[in-house]
């Protein structure tokens, strides 16, 4: 008995990992540095010059904690309002809480499935401080709008970039525009991966001297340039109640060779998603909003909709999927479904009409550098077999 190739379960997503990055590892590993040291101070500098200069980079261990430090750093507390978007993941707003302070959120746009900044401005309160726009699947939100909101009613802004390495807004790499900080994920399923990690930017160096200082216990180290830098560092003053957010250096040593490979991913992941947006094209879906004209789009997700006329109804869908073998995913539950974000904001489907019509059709087929042709094949194969 031979098991047949399509058999075999096609996983929803897996991370890219060469002989490279465990040789790296491996000499993490055997140098005694394993926690943060050279190798993540090394993943810094390769970040921010990767962006192209410019900015400060500040390695964390999730990006969770980066927009953690981010809020933290530009004075968000008790009485903000941040307005975001509920077809996230929780990270997103449940970072506001931890300062007490208070999401607002809007509904997205179906041009962008982002931050629609039309209803943005409409929420602008004398309480609100900041904005997250999330680059929802990696196609990014409408960055100009947003930074112009963020200028005329002087506003910070924090971009939620975990999907959005590499994607580009009007020619300029996220990560790269004039928001306060931006943040990206190494989440294991994420376009690269150090397990977990996460790194936040800015050009503002007392965003970054701040955050870089919260991320280890509150520790200031000037201190010890100034008073006892000719005798070995043991000299160090507390000056904040910090958090334990540091990156390690095995997991340095996995971004730093990850980072290196980030655009041949996405050429891969762009030419399994043209291969979709042709082969779908006829079925009754909606494919996933374009970039804008020379945008690049991190293809970090391939959610299609299912139209209302199609013959099966998501969940169906799914478990189809399922049957033939293949890994399918839902991006997002949004926030206004779950209980937290409900009961504490008293939110409803109807405030989100836009983001709840995406969400009832959605499914995020699988999208990541080590499908082959084959597999690639077998994912329309089952689409056209569910809907056709
Ligand atoms: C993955 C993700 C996060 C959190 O990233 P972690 O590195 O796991 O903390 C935040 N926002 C969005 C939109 C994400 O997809």
């Amino acid at each position: 008995m031979s098991t047949h190739f399509s058999d075999k379960f096609l996983p929803f997503a897996l991370p890219d990992i060469g002989e490279e990055e465990i040789e790296e590892v491996v000499r993490s590993l055997r140098s005694g540095w394993v926690t943060s040291g050279p190798r993540a101070k090394e993943f810094e500098s390769d970040f921010s010059a990767w962006l192209g200069g410019g900015v400060e980079s500040v390695a964390v261990n999730s990006a969770t904690a980066g927009l953690h430090l981010a809020l933290e750093a530009i004075g968000i507390g008790p009485g903000a309002q941040v307005i975001t978007t509920t077809h996230t993941f929780t990270a997103t707003a449940e970072i506001v809480r931890y300062l007490g302070a208070d999401p607002v959120f809007v509904d997205i746009s179906p041009d962008t499935l982002c931050l629609d900044p039309v209803l943005v401005e409409k929420a602008i309160t004398a309480r609100t401080r900041a904005i997250i726009p999330v680059h929802f699947g990696g196609r990014a939100a409408d960055m100009d709008a947003i930074s112009a909101l963020a200028r005329k009613h002087d506003l910070r802004v924090v971009e939620d970039a975990a999907h959005a390495l590499p994607t580009t807004c009007s020619g300029r790499l996220i990560g790269a525009l004039d928001s306060e900080v931006t943040v990206f994920s190494f989440y294991a399923n994420k376009t690269i991966t150090t397990g977990e990690g996460g790194m936040l930017v800015t050009r503002n160096p007392q965003i970054a001297k701040r955050t870089r200082v919260m991320r280890l216990h509150g520790i200031n180290r000037d201190a010890f340039d100034r008073f006892v830098s000719k005798t070995p560092g043991w000299y160090y003053e507390v000056v904040a109640p910090g958090f334990k957010y540091n990156l390690t250096d095995i997991a340095a040593s996995l971004g730093i060779h990850q980072l290196k490979k980030a655009r041949r991913f996405q050429q891969r992941r762009a030419e399994i998603a043209a291969r979709y947006d042709a082969e779908l094209a006829g079925l009754p879906l909606v494919l996933p909003p374009k970039p804008a004209a020379g945008d690049t789009h991190s293809w970090h997700l391939y959610v299609i909709q299912l139209a209302e006329d199609a013959k099966v109804r998501r969940n169906e869908f799914i478990e189809r999927m399922f049957e033939m073998g293949i890994g399918v995913s839902v991006h997002y539950i949004p926030l206004h479904h779950h209980p937290y974000w409900k009961e504490t904001y008293g939110l409803t489907p109807s405030m989100f009409p836009v983001s709840e019509r995406v969400y009832e059709g959605s499914v995020s087929l699988p999208i990541y550098t080590r499908m082959t042709e084959a597999d690639i094949d077998r994912v329309i194969a089952a689409v056209k077999a569910i809907l056709g």
